[in-house]
C-alpha cells in the first residue's frame, strides 16, 4: 500500500508567506482565521487522511463500486469511514454557518481537498460533488429550497450530483434531450438519460440531490433553452423528512481505468419530480457556478495525486538498489537509485512542480474568496 504524510509544514508556509494579498485581507469574516487555528485544523485533517482514508484507496481499486439489484454498493470500509468523516464535520468546512457550516475560507478547504485527493480520490468524489451542489443551490435557489436542502447537504447526510452529460452530448450541451414537463403545482416531471454521473448512486447517504440540466417543453433548441432542476432521489416532504422514491434509476456503472471506488453512473429519469432552480432558460449559467468552482477543485485533485506519487517515488528511490553511481563509494554491489544524478533531478523536478502547483491553488482559493465575498 502507498504511504502518505500530509505536507502540513509546506501548507502552513504558504498560509503564512502568501498572506500579503490586500483584497483577501480586507475580508472581514476571515480576520479570525488565525495561523494557530489553521494549523490545528490541518493537523487533524492530516490524521484522518493518513489513518482512515488512505487505506480506502487500495480497497476501492480491488473492490470497485458495484450495482446490485438496482442499488450501488460502495467498496468495503467506505460506509464506516464516511460516517466518521461527516461526524467530524469535514463536509461542512467551507460552508456557511447559517446552514450548519464552519465558515472556513477556501484557502483552508483547498488544503483539505489536496490531502483528501492524495489519500483516496475515489472516496473524495462522494462528498466533492455535494459541496459543488451546495454552492450552486446557495447561489441560485429560493430561500425555501435552501432551508430545506442545504443543512442536510452541509451535514453530509445527503449528497449531491451534477447531471449534464447525456449519450448525445458532452461538450456540446445545446444538444441535450432531457425534458421537463411543467405541472399545475409548479413542479416539473423530468425524463431522460444522463451518463457519466459521478456519485450518481451509492449507499453512503440517506438521500441524493441531483442538479439536472433539462429543456422545458416550451423552451427553444440549443443552449438558450436549458434550465436547471433540483431532482432528489427521494422526494422530500414539506417538514423536511424523506418521502417516497422519485422516478430515478441507475442503469449501470461506467467502466473506468482508475478511480474504481467512485461510482460513475448512467441515470434514467422517468417522470421524476423536479424543482426549477434559478430563472427559466438560464440553467447553463447557473450550473457553471458549480462547474467553475469544480474546475479549481479538479486542479487540486491533480496536485494531491502528484504529491502522493512524489512521496512514494522518493521512498522507493531510497530503498531500491541498481547500478553504480558516478560517486559510488560501495566497492561491491549497487547503489540506491537516489544516488544516480538523473533520478535526483527527476525527483527535484517533481517536487518543484508540486510546490508551484500548491502555491497556485492557494492563490486561486484566495482569489475565489475575494470574488465571492469582497464588497467591491
Ligand atoms: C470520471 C468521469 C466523471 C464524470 N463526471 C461527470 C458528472 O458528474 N456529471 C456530468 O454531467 N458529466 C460527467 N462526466 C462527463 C464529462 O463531463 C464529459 O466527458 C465531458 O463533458 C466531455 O464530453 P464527452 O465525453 O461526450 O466528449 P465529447 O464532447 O464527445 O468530445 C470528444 C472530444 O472532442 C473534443 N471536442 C468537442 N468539441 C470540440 C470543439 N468544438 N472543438 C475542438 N474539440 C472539441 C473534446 O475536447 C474531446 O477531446 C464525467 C466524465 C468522467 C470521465
Amino acid at each position: 500500500m502507498p504511504s502518505y504524510t500530509a505536507p502540513v509544514d509546506d501548507m502552513m508556509f504558504l498560509f503564512e508567506k502568501l498572506r500579503n494579498n490586500q483584497k483577501y485581507n480586507e475580508l472581514e469574516k476571515y480576520k479570525e482565521v488565525t495561523t494557530d487555528l489553521v494549523k490545528d485544523i490541518l493537523q487533524e485533517a492530516a490524521k484522518i487522511n493518513q489513518n482512515l482514508i488512505l487505506p480506502l484507496a487500495k480497497a476501492g481499486d480491488e473492490n470497485p463500486a458495484v450495482l446490485e439489484n438496482g442499488v450501488v454498493r460502495t467498496p468495503p470500509g467506505y460506509k464506516e469511514a464516511y460516517k466518521k468523516y461527516i461526524e467530524d464535520g469535514w463536509t461542512s468546512l467551507s460552508c456557511d454557518p447559517k446552514y450548519g457550516g464552519q465558515g472556513m475560507p477556501k484557502t483552508v478547504s483547498a488544503f483539505f481537498d489536496e490531502m483528501l485527493s492524495s489519500a483516496s480520490l475515489s472516496f473524495k468524489l462522494y462528498s466533492e460533488l455535494s459541496i459543488g451542489a451546495y454552492n450552486c443551490i446557495n447561489h441560485h435557489a429560493t430561500d425555501d429550497i435552501k432551508n430545506k436542502y442545504l443543512p442536510k447537504i452541509v451535514e453530509g447526510k445527503w449528497s449531491g450530483t451534477m447531471c449534464l452529460t447525456e449519450p448525445v452530448c458532452g461538450t456540446d450541451l445545446g444538444l441535450l434531450r432531457t425534458k421537463a414537463r411543467k405541472q399545475t403545482d409548479g413542479t416539473y416531471k423530468i425524463s431522460g438519460q444522463k451518463i457519466f454521473i459521478t456519485s450518481g448512486d451509492h449507499d453512503l447517504t440517506e438521500n441524493i440531490i441531483h442538479l439536472v440540466l433539462a429543456r422545458a417543453d416550451d423552451s427553444p433548441a440549443g443552449t438558450k433553452g436549458i434550465s436547471l432542476f433540483l431532482v432528489p432521489k427521494f422526494v422530500v416532504k414539506d417538514d423536511g423528512t424523506i418521502g417516497p422514491r422519485n422516478g430515478i434509476s441507475t442503469g449501470s456503472i461506467e467502466t473506468k481505468m482508475g478511480i474504481k471506488g467512485s461510482a460513475t453512473c448512467v441515470l434514467n429519469f422517468d417522470d421524476a419530480t423536479g424543482y426549477m432552480i434559478g430563472a427559466k432558460e438560464k440553467g447553463l449559467s447557473a450550473m457553471f457556478t458549480m462547474m467553475n468552482l469544480e474546475r479549481i477543485v479538479v486542479g487540486i485533485q491533480g496536485l494531491g495525486i502528484s504529491e502522493i506519487a512524489y512521496q512514494n517515488s522518493l521512498t522507493y528511490a531510497k530503498e531500491r538498489k541498481q547500478g553504480k553511481s558516478n560517486n559510488s563509494s560501495s566497492k561491491n554491489g549497487a547503489d540506491f537509485i537516489i544516488e544516480h544524478a538523473d533520478i535526483r533531478r527527476t525527483l527535484l523536478n517533481m517536487k518543484s512542480i508540486i510546490e508551484g502547483e500548491r502555491a497556485l491553488c492557494f492563490w486561486l482559493s484566495q482569489q475565489t474568496e475575494v470574488s465571492l465575498n469582497h464588497p467591491d
